[in-house]
């Protein structure tokens, strides 16, 4: 168990202005009293571990990350439980993907243990942000960035890890019962780079296309292979599914340009307890049409901690557009959701071992 230093909030926020938002909490609008900060320079490691007010921190022009982007986060849930307790979601995953992140990014480890008990320490000073209602959360952002003042295109000797807070509730915000996404002609990653890993630098790639896809009036848009332009990927910040008749789902292979989701990897689980055959395998723009088209395909949905499980209604590529059985949310995709939310909720059993309680 690490020891956080821990500073006293000067104001914490009143317990009426709270209130407030944690009625209507949006997403990643609105954040809690309290931060985590640990620092790390290449003399003693890991050091000045701790729990303060949330504040602007002071860097210098100069930090690498303002300049190479030299940046990694996580994206993980605190959850309420019925009995009044708070649940995280297989946090040690989230710690293991921070590391593979860190590796990419040369950038320091951070020991796993430490990882998970920032995000406990955090829960606990802000349990009062933990919103009740019903699908709501509290989002915790862990992320490091290099605070070295060097220009010179070089690993950075000095990085900050910081964990904040926000309260959350449906990710989409029209909370649309199923979304439309764009074909993209842009690509998010490629092969040998960083798709992979969680960076900041992957998300400022895919705002124009994001941009573009809501400019065409859709929802999400969605990225292909940089090499054929033809196989599926992912969405901006979501992995996806497909459902097929046969009792069978697929969902694309991690082969280094999609990035391994907690809930991609827990869905799989669920799907193959549920008595489908779940298999990572490549699937194309062209089959994804045809199978569309002939119905072979009943569904096809999102997932990702943020918004969980959400249904693909529709597809558009340029001029064409095909819809995915009804154009509305899919069976699977409930029945999926439901399950997986009502574990990390603590109100179904977690045989897997996934749900850390924190209090
Ligand atoms: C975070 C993220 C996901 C979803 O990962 P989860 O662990 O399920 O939240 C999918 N794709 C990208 C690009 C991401 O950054």
């Amino acid at each position: 168990m690490t020891i956080f230093a821990r500073l006293p909030h000067p104001a914490p926020t009143p317990a009426d202005a709270r209130a407030a938002v944690l009625a209507a909490p949006g997403f990643g609008t609105n954040f809690t009293d309290h931060m985590i900060t640990i620092d790390w320079s290449e003399a003693v490691g890991w050091h000045n571990a701790t729990l303060g007010p949330r504040r602007p921190i002071a860097l210098d022009p100069a930090a690498s990350v303002l300049h190479y982007a030299q940046e990694i986060f996580e994206g993980l849930k605190a959850y309420p439980t019925a009995d009044g307790g708070i649940t995280l979601f297989r946090p040690e995953a989230n710690a293991a993907r921070f590391n593979a992140s860190a590796r990419r990014l040369a950038m320091p480890e951070l020991p796993d243990g430490l990882f998970v008990d920032a995000c406990r320490e955090l829960v606990l000073a802000d349990r009062d942000w933990v919103p009740t209602q019903d699908g709501a959360s509290l989002y915790l952002r862990p992320f490091m960035i290099a605070t070295e003042a060097f220009l010179g295109v070089r690993p950075a000797k000095a990085y900050k890890f910081i964990v904040i807070a926000s309260p959350a509730g449906n990710y989409f915000k029209s909370g649309a019962p199923a979304v439309s996404i764009w074909v993209s002609q842009y690509t998010r990653a490629a092969p040998g780079g960083t798709g992979a890993a969680k960076c900041g630098g992957n998300y400022a790639a895919s705002l124009v296309p994001q941009a573009e896809a809501m400019a065409k009036g859709h929802d999400q848009v969605v990225f292909l292979d940089a090499a054929e332009h033809q196989w599926v990927e992912e969405l901006g910040g979501m992995n996806l599914y497909f459902v097929f008749a046969d009792g069978t789902m697929i969902t694309p292979p991690l082969s280094g340009t999609i990035l391994p989701g907690i809930t991609r990897d827990s869905l799989m689980a669920l799907a193959r307890e549920e008595g489908l055959t779940v298999r990572e395998e490549r699937y194309s723009l062209p089959q994804w049409r045809a199978d569309a088209a002939s119905g072979h395909l009943l569904e096809c949905f999102a997932c990702g901690t943020a918004a969980v499980v959400t249904s693909v209604g529709q597809v558009t590529e340029g001029d064409a557009s095909f819809t995915i059985g009804g154009g509305g949310p899919g069976q699977v995709a409930g029945k999926l959701k439901e399950r997986l939310v009502a574990i990390q909720r603590g109100a179904a059993p977690d045989p897997h071992g996934w749900v850390m309680r924190v209090a």
